[in-house]
């Protein structure tokens, strides 16, 4: 579903990424280990379309992304890709669900289906009954649950997680796990996981090494 040939970043010079070439089938769930400023974030970034390779071509179901313009790629990830970041970054003025519906506005699904689908997330990461509150009212694990929903609401094809649990004490942080891999099973969707828990990286189903910007499968 995800596959990426000889992809290259750098910055100014400083070479970030070096060389990768993945493949990352429909169903898997790959967890990215490395040491802090290997280069984990930035490979993800280039994955995900969210910034562009020096050199090297990511596929995303089949599509080729570099000859996309800035709005088609933007369209692309609109349809295709969900993001979970350490920090959560919900909207705090927004409700749960309204954080979850947010990334449909722009791809003109009806209000009622919109918050129709953010509904059924909510509910399936626990927190329908919690549907109207703020993210301040909420627990950090309640608002990454909301986050994951957020990323899921347009059926990715790929899920991206920059150590989701980061911020999390380890029960949630596992919790947190339990879910993701219980909504992959149930999505087949890919599942490409940054983390640096070594016994949370052994539930999936490969791990990923990275080091100076190179990465081991
Ligand atoms: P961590 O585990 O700490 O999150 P990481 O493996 O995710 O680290 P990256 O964030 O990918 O590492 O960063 C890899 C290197 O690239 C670092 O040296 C960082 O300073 C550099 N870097 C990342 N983004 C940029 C940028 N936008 N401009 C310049 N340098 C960058
Ligand atoms: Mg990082």
């Amino acid at each position: 579903i995800l596959i990426a040939t000889q992809l290259w970043k750098d910055f100014d010079g400083l070479e970030v990424v070096r060389n990768a070439s993945l493949q990352l089938p429909a169903g898997r769930t790959v967890a990215l280990l490395g040491p802090s400023g290997s280069g984990k974030s930035t490979l993800l970034s280039l994955l995900a379309g969210l910034e562009r390779p020096s050199r090297g071509e990511v596929f995303l179901d089949g599509q080729a992304l570099s000859p996309l313009s800035e709005d088609e790629l933007c369209l692309l990830r609109r349809h295709k890709v969900g993001f979970v970041f350490q920090a959560f970054y919900l909207i705090p003025t927004l409700s749960a669900l309204e954080n979850v519906a947010f990334p449909l506005y722009p791809t003109g699904v009806p209000k009622r289906e919109r918050q129709a689908r953010a509904l059924e997330l909510l509910s399936q990461v626990g927190l329908a009954a919690r549907r109207e509150h703020l993210p301040a009212k909420l627990s950090g694990g309640e608002r990454q649950r909301v986050a994951i929903a957020r990323a899921l609401v347009n059926r990715p094809r790929v899920l991206f997680c920059d150590e989701p649990t980061g911020n999390l004490d380890s029960q949630t942080g596992g919790e947190i796990l339990d879910l993701l891999f219980e909504l992959n099973l149930e999505q087949s969707m890919a599942l490409l996981m940054v983390t640096h828990d070594r016994g949370l990286a052994a539930r999936a189903d490969e791990t990923w090494h990275m080091h100076d910007g190179e990465v081991s499968q």
